[in-house]
């Protein structure tokens, strides 16, 4: 029997090269998984590092449909980082792409290389503004106003 298609959402970011560029080569990619369909995407932002140097990050959230099991969809989020020249030379270092997994579903994941809710999405801006444009009734008022602190504005999008 097929599975049914789970309801996921990948947060999306990149400060090294062109970022707006490799973001959105970056949903291209999510689009092109197989078993999955792209459901919607929020707009891109750009945002101050936090906890880390470099270069302003551009960031988003998309919201896919999958039947593609969560390990299988982290090594897919891997392959796409990898394809994208990501490197990691020390923590919360500049990067190419980062693809991570935000929500599976209702789905509680604690394995040694998947933890799911992301452990650190509540602290984020860059997280939890563009995850309220595609899914707002997954963040409350209090959460966004416990980030509003931190820098985010929209990103004006080359036109296709
Ligand atoms: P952060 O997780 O704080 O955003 P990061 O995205 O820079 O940091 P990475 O270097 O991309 O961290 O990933 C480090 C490890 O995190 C990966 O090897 C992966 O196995 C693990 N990991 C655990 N939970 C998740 C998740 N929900 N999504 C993506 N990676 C995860
Ligand atoms: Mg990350
Ligand atoms: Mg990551």
């Amino acid at each position: 029997m097929p599975r049914e298609p789970v309801t996921a959402y990948v947060a999306l970011g990149a400060n090294l090269g062109d970022a707006v560029q490799a973001v959105l080569q970056g949903i291209e990619a999510l689009r092109a998984l197989p078993d999955t369909q792209l459901i919607r995407r929020s707009p891109l932002y750009r945002t101050a590092p936090l906890e880390a140097s470099g270069p302003d990050y551009v960031n988003a959230v998309v919201e896919i449909a999958t039947r593609l099991v969560a390990p299988e969809l982290l090594a897919r989020l891997q392959s796409i980082e990898s394809e994208a020249g990501r490197e990691r030379p020390y923590r919360n270092a500049p990067r190419t792409l980062d693809l991570d997994l935000l929500l599976f579903g209702s789905a509680r994941i604690a394995s040694e290389c998947l933890t799911v809710p992301h452990p650190r999405m509540q602290e984020r801006a860059f997280v939890l503004v563009p995850l309220a444009d595609v899914a707002p009734a997954l963040v409350t008022r209090a959460q966004l106003e416990a980030v509003a602190g931190q820098r985010i504005e929209r990103v004006d999008e080359p036109v296709a």
